[in-house]
């Protein structure tokens, strides 16, 4: 047998997570980190990609800017050469008087023309004429040996001077195919670096400088980065070119990616002191020899990007939330369905037990009432066989009580009529009263027994307890009579019951018979007295009575009195008892709304019922 549980399948283990809170937490935690790091990265390119561009815009703007300022005065040097001045001058270089003319047009063209100076220099480089009295840079020779146009050079003779590098455009004077000298137009750079600084001032993210092609910068809108060095330098490059006297004090190393490395886009590490990553970006002026380079700062990309990876982090959070919200509400209405579903489960099933309860109820209440109207008929029957047994009982006492007197009446008759004829009337008259007087009781016997024998009304009503006692007193009164028994009465007269008179006299006789039975079955014995005692005891403030009935008999023992009531139980002779006396009296007694209960005395039985309370008064008296 197979005990261990099944292995759930993937997509059971997945629908397991996705109903788990902790799994939506999780989620959202992946989700903040993916929204972070695409925000981050997304904003990052964006904004890399918008500088870069605008970068390039920038450069180029600078870029037509040095050409537009360098080549302005390009016509200048050749102009000059056919200046009548200068032909001359060249025609005769030491006249003094020559150089002097010539100098003064020099003089005029560059304040015309508003270049920096204008020179004329022979060609080892001696100044001839000049627009003001100048050194000649330390290139000049080499330039015009190496047959240049133009050079670049700081101001010669300055030492130590952070200066401003110059640009000199050169013309050669030439005489059948013989170099004679040459014009030289310098113009100084510093005016176009300084709009440049307050340009960088201005836009303090980027950084302008150009450098030249031994990868020096020789403009910047930084000051300090001047004649520094774009890569590195060892010790005997630097040597190298500080000798080439192009510059008046080589400066630090600017450790920027090396010079033959093409800049587009490129991220470096900004110069020493500040270490931030830049943009760099370059356009280079292969006329001049120049690399314009713009350095970007980075910290506004950043921001974005910072700001972005929070925005994405916060997008992520929400949608995880939104899900581990939508989850839970599944969940709960989930549950509740199944509550729903349970409740209505449970109550389709009360109301089958109900049906079922009900339709056994109902069937319980019919085999009840059937019951019920089964035992009526038998108790019906069987009051009408106690009746009969009743007065078969009476039939022996009446035949004894009525033959008495019929004997009685026929012997004081005959005497009547004896005494008639002696003519004694009174002693007539005397034995006629007796003879009414034995009637008037005979008549009481017959009515007793006829109302005995009348069905009863089932209407309760006010009876007086006393007259039912003696009534049944009465009834019984040949056998007291015969056993010497006495009979004691303790109910007030004024009390009336709530009963019904002819059945209330039927109980009391039934007891008053078993009494008497019982005390007749005992021989009498010395000093023992025969009594039977009826008596009335009030109960809840008077609302009801207890009627007790108590005899001197054996009594009855205590094994068979949960019998007593029981029908068809008798401990008297075959012929004598039928066992219903008390079965019927006690079914009486609770119509009337009480209960028969027989308890044993020191000597004898008591048998009690209470009954309701009419009134203890009698009109003429009250009952104490
Ligand atoms: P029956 O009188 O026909 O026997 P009852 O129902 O009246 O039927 O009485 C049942 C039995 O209860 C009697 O046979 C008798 O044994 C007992 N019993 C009734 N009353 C007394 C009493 N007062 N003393 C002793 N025994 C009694």
């Amino acid at each position: 047998m197979d005990s261990a549980a099944p292995t759930p399948t993937l997509q059971q283990r997945l629908t397991q997570q996705l109903g788990r809170p902790s799994f939506y937490l999780y989620l959202t935690g992946v989700l903040m980190l993916a929204g972070l790091l695409l925000g981050h990265r997304l904003s990052e390119r964006a904004s890399l990609d918008q500088l870069s561009a605008l970068a390039t815009e920038r450069l180029e703007l600078y870029a037509s800017n040095l050409q537009t300022e360098l080549g302005r005065h390009a016509y200048l040097p050749s102009l000059l050469a056919i200046d009548d001045s200068v032909t001359r001058l060249m025609e005769q270089p030491e006249d003094e008087s020559l150089r002097r003319a010539a100098s003064l047009a020099l003089a005029r063209v560059n304040v015309r023309a508003g270049t920096t100076q204008i020179f004329v220099a022979d060609p080892e480089g001696r100044v001839l004429a000049s627009s003001e009295p100048l050194t000649p840079p330390l290139r000049l020779q080499q330039a015009i040996a190496q047959d240049r146009h133009h050079f670049f050079a700081a101001d010669a003779g300055q030492a130590g001077a952070t200066g401003s590098t110059n640009f000199f455009l050169l013309h050669p004077l030439r005489r059948n195919q013989t170099l004679q000298g040459v014009i030289v137009v310098k113009l100084n750079l510093a005016p176009l670096e300084a709009t440049w600084v307050d340009l960088g001032l201005r836009s303090q993210g980027e950084r302008i400088l150009v450098s030249d092609d031994q990868g020096v910068v020789i403009m910047s809108s930084v000051e300090d980065w001047r004649y520094a060095v774009l890569n590195h330098a060892d010790a005997a490059e630097r040597d190298r070119l500080q000798a080439s006297a192009r510059y008046p004090k080589v400066g630090p190393d600017l450790g920027l990616p090396g010079a033959l490395e093409a800049y587009n886009s490129l991220l470096v590490r900004a110069p020493a002191p500040a270490s931030a990553t830049l943009l760099a970006q370059e356009r280079q002026l292969l006329p001049l020899g120049l690399r314009l380079l713009a350095l970007s700062d980075l910290s506004e990309v950043r921001r974005q990007a910072r700001l972005a990876a929070w925005s994405g982090a916060a997008f992520g959070a929400a949608i995880g939330m939104l899900l581990l919200y939508l989850a839970s509400r599944r969940r709960a209405l989930r549950q509740l369905f199944h509550a729903k579903g349970q409740l209505q489960d449970a109550h389709a099933q009360l109301e089958r037990t109900v049906d079922e309860r009900t339709a056994e109820l109902r069937q319980t209440n019919e085999e009840l009432l059937e019951q019920i109207a089964q035992r009526e008929q038998a108790e019906g029957e069987l009051l009408q066989t106690s009746k009969l047994a009743v007065l078969g009982q009476m039939s022996a006492g009446l035949s004894h009580e009525v033959n008495q007197p019929l004997t009685a009446l026929r012997a004081l008759a005959r005497n009547s009529q004896r005494l008639l004829e002696a003519g004694r009337t009174q002693a007539v008259a005397d034995n006629l009263q007796t003879m009414d007087e034995m009637v008037e009781r005979m008549g009481q016997i017959t009515r007793q027994l006829k109302s005995f024998a009348r069905k009863a009304e089932r209407v309760s009503m006010a009876v007086s307890l006393l007259s039912c006692v003696n009534n049944a007193k009465l009834l019984l009164e040949h056998r007291t009579r015969a056993l010497d028994l006495r009979f004691e009465v303790e109910v007030p007269e004024g009390l009336r019951v709530r009963a019904e008179s002819n059945r209330l006299e039927q109980v009391l006789v039934n007891l008053f018979a078993n009494a008497i039975d019982a005390i007749a079955s005992e021989p009498p014995h010395d000093g023992a007295e025969r009594r039977l005692r009826v008596a009335a005891v009030p109960l809840e403030d008077g609302q009801r009575v207890l009627v007790q009935v108590q005899d001197s008999g054996p009594g009855l023992g205590e094994a068979l009195l949960p019998r007593l009531f029981e029908p068809f139980f008798t401990t008297k002779p075959a012929g004598e008892g039928l066992g219903l006396g008390l079965v019927i009296s006690s079914k009486i007694v609770h119509e009337f709304g009480g209960a028969l209960r027989a308890h044993r005395l020191d000597q004898g039985m008591s048998f009690e019922f209470d009954l309701a309370v009419e009134t203890w008064q009698a009109e003429e008296g009250q009952y104490v």
